[in-house]
């Protein structure tokens, strides 16, 4: 956080404090780092219908800022107006993209208010529909006798798609032709063109596009199988071969460091309140994502979370050996 917004921060605090500030006052945004249409804009989607009531019934907008694994709309709301009415609903790439980054705009642990965590979301191995494998061993023997040839899309780097898809070629012991995409949406039109292969990724994007079996799945990504009916049959790809895989994904809400502390706590409220939205919570579940009830709905309690992950996934890229400038 640069002087100037350390100071702006001050000045704001004592204007707050000052009016009994009615939060909010106008609409309010949600940067969304990734393409419409995507795993991610979807929970923003119906996470923002959520938010309206507890929020006042205000106009909550969703606005997608893609790119840079989702580090391009990180860094618009870190220097966005200390105001709370412009949030970031990001997701793990939050805590993967330090270590991939040499040259990060804003220092994640730094320039942001943590307001707490929405939910958590399992990925999946899904394929192109005429690829000839039709399970993980079949994938297994079509890689091996097609090495050098397969394409796997992702959302850029610090995307799930990419963490999942660098284990996953890890396991594998294998390397493919990775295709960046800003976000698994165009990534998943893509894929269902038969332009890309595979790709690893949320199931908020995924389970209807397996449910309605345009995509072949070989596997999901958690350590415990799915109940989602969808995702039920989908074998884990610990039981599916590769010991120990267990990636599920997140989702938290960040507003710019130095918004005011009753601005912080209205959040916070209206996101506690939200994450208990019936409908949100069915809408959630049918994607086999799963809300959070926990403490991680702290914002304390999620910074902590996020540094854990920060180190939990540093080790990971830095074994990798992945990073970007
Ligand atoms: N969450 C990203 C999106 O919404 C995808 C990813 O992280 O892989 O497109």
């Amino acid at each position: 956080m640069t002087k100037t917004r350390r100071l702006l921060a001050a000045l704001f605090a004592t204007t707050v404090a000052a009016s009994a500030y009615a939060y909010p006052d106008k609409t309010v945004t949600i940067v969304v780092p990734f393409a419409a249409g995507g795993p991610t804009d979807k929970v923003a989607r119906d996470f923002a219908e959520a938010m309206r009531k507890p929020l006042g019934g205000t106009t909550i907008v969703v606005e997608n800022v893609s790119g840079a694994g989702g580090t391009l709309g990180a860094n618009k709301v870190a220097k966005a107006a200390l105001d709370g009415h412009t949030l970031l609903l990001y997701h793990i790439g939050m805590s993967t993209s330090p270590s991939l980054y040499r040259n990060m705009p804003y220092k994640t642990l730094e320039d942001f208010e943590y307001l707490g965590m929405i939910n958590e979301v399992p990925m999946t191995l899904i394929g192109h529909s005429t690829l000839p494998a039709n399970n993980f061993a079949e994938l297994t023997k079509w890689m091996a006798d097609n090495k050098g040839k397969i394409n796997l899309a992702n959302a850029g780097l610090g995307a799930a798609s990419h963490l999942c898809g660098l284990l996953f070629q890890q396991g594998m012991k294998t390397e493919m032709t990775t295709v960046p995409y800003k976000g698994t949406a165009p990534a998943m039109t893509d894929l269902l063109g038969g332009q890309v292969d595979l790709m690893c990724d949320q199931t908020t994007n995924t389970s209807t596009q397996i449910e309605a079996g345009k995509v072949k799945a070989y596997a999901v990504t958690t350590s415990k199988r799915l109940t989602t009916p969808a995702l039920r049959n989908l074998p884990t790809m610990d039981e599916a071969g590769l010991k120990g895989f267990n990636v599920s994904i997140w989702h938290g809400l960040y507003a710019p460091k130095g918004t005011p502390k009753p601005v912080v706590d209205k959040i916070n409220a209206a996101l506690r309140d939200a994450l208990k939205d019936a409908e949100f919570i069915k809408r959630q579940e049918a994607l086999g994502a799963v809300i959070v009830t926990d403490s991680r709905v702290n914002p304390a309690d999620h910074k902590k979370f996020v540094e854990a992950e920060i180190i939990k996934w540093g080790t990971a890229i830095k074994a990798a050996g992945q990073y970007a400038d």
